[in-house]
């Protein structure tokens, strides 16, 4: 087994039947989170990016089964933010050293391509990229963002078994999903993607063939979390998935795309206290505090246990520097693209 994680950090390849035995077992994780440490270490230094996260709507017209802020959860307050209030938290976010905003919300149709581009141009006169989590639009809209200077966007593909994503999304299409994907690379983004790790009826074989796809659609972005069932949802009284078994996902990923970026996931750190710790020593190499403010991030609660929401963003910066610090690692002070490298 330490033979086939050598060959794969040698090759960046890996048969999918390797993986599956990969994934099967714990007798070789150190080894394997040690490999992928040493691959992060040789492609993309010992800097860690920092993204400020705004989570400026929590209002969806989806019902993935898995999501706390799913159109038919009646408990979920909604807020929605102005304007005016996006392009402030990224002011304060740029002038605290934030290089990267993210901006995120449930599929929210009062924003329009118009309203977004306007948003866009706005914090981009900040000197800072952006980065979208807005979910799935037409060719057109997402053109327009591009060329109102949106930098990268982040849509997980959350499975690429067409079943279980039919089953996990009502009312959506897994090759509707795949064309929003094509689309983000076509039109130049940095694109992301991921998936969410042990949900129900998800098999090895289909973690692999997960994993497999982000080497195939050359993902300049993989963002993973482990599957936490959600209060008042279709899965909330399903098994959550495994921290482990989610950090061996990544870690196979930086084995197979070396060069790209990966966030250590606060859905890690809700598993277990060290959880990005141990994330950003198995691979990771990218960190996104949320620079939301007042009690909005308590409201966005995509799953259960969600870190530093009573926090402010001050706060999450200096707490996100000094975690980074504590592990002999630095703080990025670029923009952080895939091409960057170390
Ligand atoms: S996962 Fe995204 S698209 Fe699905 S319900 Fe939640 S916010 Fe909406």
């Amino acid at each position: 087994m330490k033979r086939n994680i050598d060959k794969a950090a040698e090759n960046h390849f890996i048969e999918k039947s390797d993986i599956v035995k990969i994934l099967e077992t714990n007798e070789f994780d150190e080894y394997l989170f040690h490999t992928a440490d040493a691959v992060r270490k040789e492609y993309k230094g010992d800097t860690v990016h920092i993204r400020g996260i705004i989570e400026f709507s929590n209002i969806c017209k989806q019902n993935c089964k898995y999501c706390g802020i799913r159109k038919d959860n009646p408990l979920t307050e909604r807020y929605r933010l102005s304007s005016d209030e996006i392009l402030l938290f990224a002011k304060h976010a740029a002038d605290k050293g934030f290089k990267t905003i993210v901006l995120q919300s449930g599929e929210d149709g009062f924003f329009s391509a118009g309203n977004m581009t306007e948003i866009i141009k706005n914090i981009k006169r900040l000197d800072i990229a952006i980065t979208l989590s807005i979910g799935e639009k037409n060719t057109e809209e997402y053109r327009a963002y591009k060329e109102a200077g949106a930098d990268r966007y982040l849509l997980r593909i959350e499975t690429t078994d067409k079943n279980l994503y039919k089953s996990l999304h009502p009312n959506m299409s897994f090759e509707n999903r795949l064309r929003c994907l094509n689309d983000l690379k076509e039109l130049g983004y940095e694109a992301g993607t991921g998936i969410l790790v042990g949900l129900p009826n998800q098999s090895l074989d289909s973690i692999a063939e997960d994993i497999l796809f982000f080497k195939k659609f050359d993902a300049d972005m993989i963002g993973l979390g482990p599957f936490i069932p959600a209060p008042n949802t279709p899965l909330a009284d399903e098994k959550g998935g495994s921290l482990t078994l989610a950090l061996k996902v990544m870690a196979l990923t930086r084995i197979l795309l070396p060069d790209i970026n990966i966030p250590a996931t606060t859905a890690m750190e809700a598993l277990h206290p060290n959880g990005r710790i141990m994330a950003l020593n198995s691979g990771a190499n990218v960190i996104m505090p949320n620079v939301t403010e007042g009690t909005y991030k308590e409201k966005y609660l995509l799953y259960p246990g969600k870190i530093s929401v009573n926090t402010s963003a001050n706060q999450n910066y200096e707490t996100t520097v000094k975690l980074i610090e504590s592990i002999g690692r630095h703080a990025g002070i670029t923009h952080g693209f895939r091409k960057d490298c170390k």
